[in-house]
């Protein structure tokens, strides 16, 4: 049966004022089975009313009231836990136990995380000796809007919501239209979180509609977006006409670095190979271009082909599979035609380049076997353009200069991991590569106090810890003279 969701405008579950509908499909199966609110600008003017008679209340509750109600939204989400991981891995394809062991857990903890850090907050103070004291005011800046991608649908919907809440903002925030179905569990459990109407609206609809009309809207002071860098860029343009605070978290084609002295365990191994094909290699985090040192090239090769096809694709909702299907049909045919350029390019299909069939119910879902690729150029599109799929590539190095130039050229700069033993190397490369996050001899450890975010096309700004309370308000100096 045909589910159909609604908006959250005004504490209240609301039909779309236009009556129209998007179809939302499940990856597994390639079946529609839910329709989601294609809201356009007559809704966000609802909504807009609504959050901008919330914000004055909510932003002078004490930073303990907004706190007590975040924490009751995530005992709500962390009862129903299962319920949330099943509609994650239906919606977007991702393995059940993915969703159930990272996904829901860390929407959870985005919301005790910044609930927890409003009550700590703390600013500056700055005395000028005896004639002036100067104190820093951080005050939240009124109804902001907070755009999320399909990849890790709550997990990043909430990492954006949580800290504009906890920061004293009503929230419009959009769900990408291609998995809507845990932000209606989130607008359901928000209304029992008691909320009150105003302060957390959810609107689903196309980006190019409802996402549009939210970053074109001269009362949102502020756009906390992750998605697309083509996306990325259109908002920086539409917020720069404002001057309107943008935050933008975009593509990745991110370096994985393993030099010739790495712990060659196969823990460590593991782990490489989670960070290619994790969530079928669609998360912004993912290493899809894998560097060697080359006296170690061949043995980690074939290593590393072996655990490859060692992972099992199949229906998600079943324990036993690696990775599920990619998140729709029109991703799916960009990442096959991902796979065909590469040949065309001249690339070494080690393992996968296909489509995989699951029968049975899945039989028409959108599968597609972790593919290994190698003898490509650094400057090829393979190697230089966004993939966002469970493809990667197999590059030599022979030294540590060689090395970071081959990681720093391309035009992204989100994240990078390196391999080794050498701590001195680590540091050294660490501080060499382009990019906003490193992980030495790990991948994907996450702290949420720390700065997350890109350079170059990876994206503007920094989200996590103080960084996200800092973007989520205004900055106010007062300076008072002691001795006037
Ligand atoms: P996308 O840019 O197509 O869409 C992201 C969101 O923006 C969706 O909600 C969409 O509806 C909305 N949107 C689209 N056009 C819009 C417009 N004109 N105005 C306002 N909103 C608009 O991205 P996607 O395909 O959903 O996600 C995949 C991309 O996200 C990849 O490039 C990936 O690298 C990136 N990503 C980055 C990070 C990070 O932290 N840097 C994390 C996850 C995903």
């Amino acid at each position: 049966m045909t589910q159909t969701l609604s908006n959250l405008i005004d504490g209240r579950l609301t039909a779309p004022a236009n009556g129209r509908y998007l179809e939302v499909f499940e990856p597994a199966t390639g079946r529609c089975y839910a329709l989601a609110p294609d809201s356009d600008s007559a809704d966000v003017a609802l909504a807009l009313t609504s959050a901008q008679q919330a914000f004055p209340d909510w932003s002078q509750q004490p930073s303990t009231e907004r706190a007590r109600h975040m924490n009751r939204l995530a005992d709500l989400i962390e009862t129903r836990l299962e319920q949330f991981a099943q509609a994650e891995s239906r919606d977007s394809g991702k393995p059940l136990q993915l969703a159930r062991n990272v996904d829901i857990p860390r929407a959870v903890a985005n919301l005790r995380f910044f609930a927890a850090a409003i009550t700590q907050w703390a600013s500056e103070a700055h005395a000028m000796e005896d004639r002036a004291l100067n104190y820093t005011l951080r005050q939240p800046l009124g109804v902001v809007a907070c755009i999320s991608p399909w990849n890790l649908p709550l997990y990043l919907f909430t990492w954006k919501i949580a800290p504009a809440l906890a920061a004293g903002n009503c929230v419009l925030g959009k769900p990408s239209e291609v998995t809507p179905l845990t932000a209606q569990l989130l607008a359901e459990a928000s209304i029992e979180a008691g909320f009150p109407p105003g302060v957390l609206t959810i609107l689903h609809g196309s980006g190019a509609q409802t996402g549009q009309a939210l970053v074109d809207h001269p009362a949102i002071k502020a756009i906390s977006f992750t998605g697309s860098t083509r996306v990325g860029a259109q908002i920086a343009l539409s917020a720069a006409r404002q001057f309107k605070k943008a935050s933008l978290e975009l593509g990745g084609k991110n370096a994985t670095l393993v030099f010739a002295d790495w712990n060659a365990s196969e823990a460590q191994l593991d782990t490489i190979v989670r960070s290619a094909f994790a969530n079928q290699g669609q998360i912004c985090l993912c290493g899809s271009r894998i560097l060697v040192e080359r006296s170690i090239y061949a043995e980690f090769r074939e290593r590393f082909v072996a655990r490859t096809r060692a992972l099992r694709v199949g229906d998600p909702l079943l324990p036993e599979s690696d990775l599920g299907a990619v998140v729709s049909q029109a991703h799916f045919d960009k990442v096959m035609g991902c796979i065909a350029l590469a040949r065309e390019e001249g690339g070494r299909i080690l393992t996968g380049g296909e489509a995989v069939a699951v029968p049975g119910r899945c039989e028409n879902g959108w599968f597609i076997a972790p593919t290994v690729i190698e003898g490509l150029g650094a400057q090829c599109r393979t190697n230089q353009e966004e993939i966002f799929g469970p493809v990667v590539t197999l590059q030599p190095f022979d030294d540590d200069a060689q090395a970071l130039a081959l990681a720093n050229c391309t035009n992204y700069g989100l994240a990078a991991s390196v391999w080794t033993r050498d701590l001195t190397r680590a540091h050294r490369v660490a501080a060499g590569l382009h990019s906003g996050i490193v992980w030495i001899n790990c991948w994907m450890l996450r702290d949420l106090r720390t700065p997350f975010g890109g350079v170059k096309q990876s994206g503007l700004g920094r989200e996590g810890g103080v960084e996200a309370l800092r973007f989520f308000t205004e900055t106010k100096n007062v300076c008072i003279a002691l001795d006037p």
